[in-house]
Formats: structure tokens, C-alpha cells, sequence
């Protein structure tokens, strides 16, 4: 059968797109340059270990990612770990967890009983919240994270260990260059939804088993095609091979969509706002300790490590299964980019032991992974192209064609989906 979409890139977004046409009954052609799916959200071999590219967290509010694992066959129940949000800073005594209650009393009721704060920040927090609510989490154009907390009064402790933490992990951008607005949406669908969105997921398997695998197996079963190692370099060359397909979707990341829209006259114009755009790197660091008795579990699957360097540290093991393994992650820009690898590991490994107040052996091995542009920077008014070009047939879909959010996992797989309803609503 011939393929009626021709998908280049087989990430998130792409794999998203394919598994929704496929399900429609419309035959797909995934294109993918490198060896593997799963583009910025891929399984890595290391040490003989299934890891990933970089340790990613998904929340209760990953509606669509969660539809789609379920439509081809991965169960998220069994796949990820659900957790109520809970974020500890053992080092300075700071713990605030979400309690099991009907939304949005789990929001005050975890910032009442927080740990670690003076309670008159923790009632800016909550008169913080409740300004938003009343806006509409509607924003001023042009307002920083820093510029929103500064107007809403949010200092000490909540904005160091709270507020701004959440913006490094949500937009991977410093909160003096992030968009307020973008905060505000993630907010918005994680803590004013329903209590399940602001659950934690964390993934029990590697990222390829999360998603990619299920979305491969899906897609050919459907009749769909999935070409690995397989580069398109430009859009005209789906053509010219002799294969016809009434629809593009270029579902790469933005700087790889501007090489692919440059060549064409009706898309410069695009191409020359994706160029404008900046990037944020995110190391992830593997820390791996001995085998033994006393095998390194930490007393919570994501602590916070408050610096200077890391900011999370997630165990890789499993209830009843401790690895050993630990993943320290570093979002956005910072000193930790300037470090060799060695020392990185070393002053995480350092990091990791005044958060858990106690000596640990060295770790057998480390490993440095380094994401140089692993989302884009999710600047206030940054502009966001719509998912349809100017070129007939022609379609872009990834993390920055979904306006509402940044760079997850999330917005991929929306963006997926929301091309594939367009060009089904286009039949
Ligand atoms: C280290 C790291 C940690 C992260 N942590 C989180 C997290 O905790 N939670 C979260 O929600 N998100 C996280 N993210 C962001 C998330 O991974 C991305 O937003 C998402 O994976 C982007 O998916 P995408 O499909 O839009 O793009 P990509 O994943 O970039 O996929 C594009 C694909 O296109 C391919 N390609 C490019 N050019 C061509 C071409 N010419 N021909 C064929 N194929 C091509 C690429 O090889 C790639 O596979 C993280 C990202 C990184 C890097």
C-alpha cells in the first residue's frame, strides 16, 4: 500500500502523528535520520544498562501522551510510577507534598503543611495562586518568571525552593529569560486541574519502552512504515524517489525544520523565524554506586539538590529493586556547562552527599550525558509557528508548534495529534 503521509522524524511528535493517522486508517511513512526513535527522548545503552538520553518526567496533566501510550498497547499504570508531587530539600529542611484531596484544596492544603518555610510566605504563595486563578492565568505580554514573581511578592525560601525550581524544570529557561505566561499555563493545567495533574510520572523502564516501541509496533501493524537511518534533506526528495504522498509533516526540532523550509520560497519567511529562535542545554549525570548490601537508595524517588551545581537527583531503581543508580539532572544554561566530566561527577557526587548528610562510597562509574540544544528557550512573546505552511500539503509539528507550553514531551505529542486531526479534517 502506498503511504498517503510522508513523517520526517520519528520523535515524539512524529511517532504521535503516525500512531493517530494509523488508527484512522490512513498509511503512514516515518523518515528518521538516526538509528533509533524517540529523538530527544530516547533509550541509551550505558554499561550494559537500558538508560536514557537525559532523565525526563512526565505529570498527571500528559493527558494526550497518556491516551496515546494506552491506544497502542503501553500501559502507564504498569510503564510509569505515579507519585502525588512532592518536592524535599533535605539540606534545608524543606518538604512540601500534595495530599490526596479534591483539587484545589491539595494545593492549600500542601502549602499550609509545607516544612521548612515562615507560614507568611507560605500565604503570599497561596494569594499568589488565587491572583492567577482570578486572572484567568491570563499574562501581561513581554513578563519574565522573574518580573511575575517579583509583582506577586514571592521571595525567600518558596520562590528559591519552590517557584523557581519549577520554572527550570518545566520551561529548561532561568526564570529572568523564561515566559511567565508559558509558566503560567503549566500552573494552570498542574495545579488548578484536577488533583491527578499534578501527579509526578516517572518512568519505571527506559523511554524507548515508554512510548517509541509501542508507536513502532502500532504504526506496522497499521500498514505504516518506519525507515531508521533515514535523512531527508530536502522536502522535494519524498517526491523525487518516485513516492507520492498527499501530506508532509516535518516533525523535527525547530532548527532541523528551518534547514528543510529554507529551500522553498513560500516558507523562508518561516524558516527565518525558527532561526531566531535560542536553545537550552540539560545534562543528565549517572552516577552509579557499588552492589551490596547497602546499595544506595534514596528516601525519595526525586530530591531536591539545591546546588550550586544540580538540581534534582532521581533514583533509577525500582521499589524492592535498588539499582544503584542515580541520575543527576541540570536544566538550562549555568557553571555546570563549563565543567569537564570528571569534575562534574565528582562535585555531584559531593552534592548528593551533604543533601543525604552522609558519606557514600565512590560510584563505580559515571557517565556525562550532555544535550547541547535540548529545548528551545521559552522566552516571553517568543513567536510560534502554526502547525500549517504556506507550502500546500506541508505540515510542522514538535514541541514548539504547541503554543501553549514548552518544550515536553507533552506538547510533542499534542502537536502530533493536532496535525494529524488537521490533515484527516483535510480528507
Ligand atoms: C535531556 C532532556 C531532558 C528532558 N526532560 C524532559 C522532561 O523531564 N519532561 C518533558 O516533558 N520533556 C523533557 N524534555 C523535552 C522533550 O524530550 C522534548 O520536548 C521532546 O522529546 C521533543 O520531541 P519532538 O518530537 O518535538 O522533537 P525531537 O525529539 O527532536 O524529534 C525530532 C526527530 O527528527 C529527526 N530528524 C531531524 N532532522 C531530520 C531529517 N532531516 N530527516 C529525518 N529525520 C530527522 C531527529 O533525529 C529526531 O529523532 C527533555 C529533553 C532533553 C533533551
Amino acid at each position: 500500500m502506498n503511504a498517503a503521509v510522508a513523517i520526517v522524524g520519528g520523535g515524539w511528535a512524529g511517532l504521535a502523528c503516525a500512531v493517530e493517522l494509523s488508527a484512522a486508517g490512513l498509511p503512514v511513512r516515518v523518515f528518521e535520520a538516526a538509528k533509533q526513535l524517540g529523538g530527544r527522548a530516547r533509550r541509551v545503552e550505558i554499561e550494559g544498562h537500558a538508560l536514557d538520553n537525559g532523565q525526563h518526567l512526565l505529570t498527571g496533566a500528559y493527558r494526550e501522551t497518556l491516551r496515546l501510550m494506552r491506544q497502542c498497547g503501553a500501559d502507564p499504570e504498569r510503564l510509569l510510577r505515579r507519585l502525588p508531587l512532592e518536592l524535599a530539600y533535605p539540606r534545608q529542611g524543606f518538604r512540601l507534598r500534595l495530599p490526596r484531596l479534591p483539587a484545589p484544596l491539595h494545593l492549600v492544603a500542601g502549602l499550609l503543611a509545607a516544612k521548612g518555610c515562615p507560614p507568611g510566605e507560605k500565604r503570599a504563595a497561596a494569594r499568589f495562586i488565587r491572583a492567577l486563578q482570578a486572572q484567568g492565568y491570563r499574562l501581561a505580554d513581554g513578563l519574565s518568571v522573574a518580573d511575575l514573581l517579583d509583582r506577586h511578592r514571592q521571595g525567600g525560601i518558596l520562590r528559591r525552593l519552590l517557584w523557581e525550581p519549577l520554572c527550570l524544570a518545566a520551561l529548561n529557561t532561568a526564570p529572568e529569560h523564561a515566559s511567565a505566561q508559558i509558566f503560567a499555563n503549566v500552573l494552570r493545567d498542574t495545579l488548578d486541574g484536577a488533583r491527578e495533574n499534578s501527579d509526578l510520572l516517572l518512568p519505571r523502564v527506559d523511554l524507548g519502552r515508554v512510548f517509541p516501541d509501542a508507536a513502532t509496533r502500532f504504526v506496522t501493524a497499521h500498514g505504516g512504515e518506519i525507515r531508521l537511518s533515514a535523512r531527508v534533506g530536502h522536502i522535494e526528495q519524498l517526491a523525487m524517489n518516485g513516492e507520492k504522498f498527499a501530506h508532509v509533516v516535518i516533525a523535527t526540532a525547530p532548527q532541523h525544520a528551518a534547514g528543510l523550509l529554507r529551500e522553498n520560497a513560500p516558507t523562508r519567511g518561516l524558516a527565518a523565524l525558527l532561526d531566531g529562535y535560542h536553545y537550552e542545554p540539560i545534562g543528565t549525570v549517572y552516577l552509579a554506586y557499588p552492589e551490596g548490601l547497602d546499595r544506595l537508595r534514596l528516601p525519595l524517588p526525586l530530591l531536591g539538590l539545591s546546588g550550586p551545581l544540580g538540581q534534582w537527583a532521581f533514583d533509577r531503581g525500582q521499589p524492592g529493586d535498588a539499582s544503584g543508580i542515580v541520575a543527576c539532572v541540570l536544566s538550562a544554561r549555568g557553571a555546570w556547562d563549563e565543567q569537564g566530566d570528571d569534575a562534574l561527577a565528582a562535585a555531584l557526587h559531593g552534592e548528593l552527599q551533604e543533601t543525604l548528610a552522609r558519606a557514600l562510597p565512590d560510584p563505580d562509574w559515571h557517565r556525562v550525558l550532555r544535550e547541547r540544544r535540548a529545548t528551545f528557550s521559552c522566552r516571553p512573546s517568543l513567536p510560534r509557528p502554526p502547525a500549517k505552511t504556506a507550502l500546500p500539503g506541508v505540515w510542522l509539528a514538535g514541541d514548539y508548534v504547541y503554543a501553549d507550553y514548552p518544550a515536553t514531551l507533552e506538547s510533542a505529542v499534542r502537536s502530533g495529534c493536532g496535525v494529524a486531526r488537521e490533515i484527516l479534517n483535510a480528507r
